[in-house]
């Protein structure tokens, strides 16, 4: 069985019901169920893409289980082109598991829980960089020394094949990974550079990502057949809690000139970047609060007062 069907979430009135389409592909043989998320931000473009794809390239007869895709989990967000929903100012990835009697977002987010996470045996969440983020491609799991549940992920982390994980153990409540840990379903995610354009780069990494993800969960009938095998080398870990929320923030508005690039290693002190005014004044030297790797800085550079600037990980060793 390989067929498109839409979840509908009400809305607050009969006029606001909302459709969201799903794609699901049953395997003729059994296995496990692996849902895949995109959009749950509405301005990250590179998991719909792949969900586009790979639907249009699989076969029922390639498939051990079930697979199950929401190329767009959030449609408010995604026609604004915005990362949180319009409609409602809520950001989904922290709605979850969402409330039956809420706001839209927070009842897109209790349909989403029980009827799709809540029946998976793996979740993968695809996420990018966005609108105003420039994200290092990667991807994030849970991470806890001597967990079983943690070596799971780690395991389906290293067999996704990107050449930066980021290891979390703490995990923002609300989010669809916490809604799948509190259940016991391991669970990755990915990030990517955003923009609101997909870099072909990141469209590859993340095919070919969930082709190795299906090969390691044993869901692909030939998977020779498929781009699974793709060694990686020197594969970087990287390390701390992941929430975008707890970004270095903006102290002045301004335009943002970035003194390095994504993925630099630097020391307390040192230079992020520079806010000016368009007057040519220097209104602040962003530096780096801590040691660290860059992860995250600001994608667009005109930047408000409070708006996130930069976020450091640390690395760690393996
Ligand atoms: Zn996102």
């Amino acid at each position: 069985m390989k067929h498109t069907y839409r979840l509908i979430v009400e809305g607050n009135s009969e006029e606001d019901a909302i459709w969201i389409p799903a794609f699901e592909l049953a395997g003729v043989e059994d296995g496990p169920n692996l849902l895949i998320l995109a959009g749950v931000h509405g301005d990250e473009y590179e998991g719909i893409e792949t969900i586009l794809r790979l639907f249009s390239a699989l076969r029922l007869e390639d498939l051990r289980g079930n697979l199950l895709m929401i190329p767009c989990a959030n449609p408010y967000a995604y026609r604004g082109g915005t990362r949180v929903s319009p409609d409602d100012g809520v950001n989904l990835a922290r709605a979850f598991p969402g409330k039956q009697m809420g706001t839209v977002t927070e009842k897109l987010a209790y349909e989403l829980h029980h009827r799709m996470i809540a029946k998976a045996d793996f979740l993968l969440d695809l996420h990018s960089g966005g609108t105003h983020y420039a994200v290092a491609s990667l991807v994030g799991y849970y991470h806890e020394e001597g967990s079983a549940f943690s070596h799971r992920c780690r395991e389906a982390a290293e067999a996704f094949g990107a050449l930066l994980l980021w290891a979390h153990d703490e995990i923002a409540p609300g989010r669809t990974v916490s809604s799948a840990q509190a259940l016991g379903i391991p669970w990755l995610y990915t990030e990517a550079y955003g923009g609101r354009r997909v870099r072909q780069e990141d469209a590859r990494m993340f095919y070919d990502g969930i082709f190795r993800l299906m090969n390691h969960l044993e869901m692909l009938d030939d998977p020779l057949e498929w781009p699974v095998g793709k060694p990686v080398i020197e594969r970087k870990t990287i390390y701390s809690d992941g929430n975008f929320d707890h970004s270095a923030t903006a102290e002045e508005d301004g335009f943002f000139v970035p003194a390095i690039s994504l993925e630099s290693e630097v020391r307390q002190g040192d230079l992020i970047g520079t806010i000016y005014g368009l007057d040519g004044s220097e209104r602040q030297r962003v530096t780096a609060g801590s040691d660290g790797f860059l992860v995250m800085i600001l994608g667009i550079p005109v930047v408000r007062k409070g708006d996130p600037v930069y976020l450091l990980a640390s690395e760690m060793n393996g």
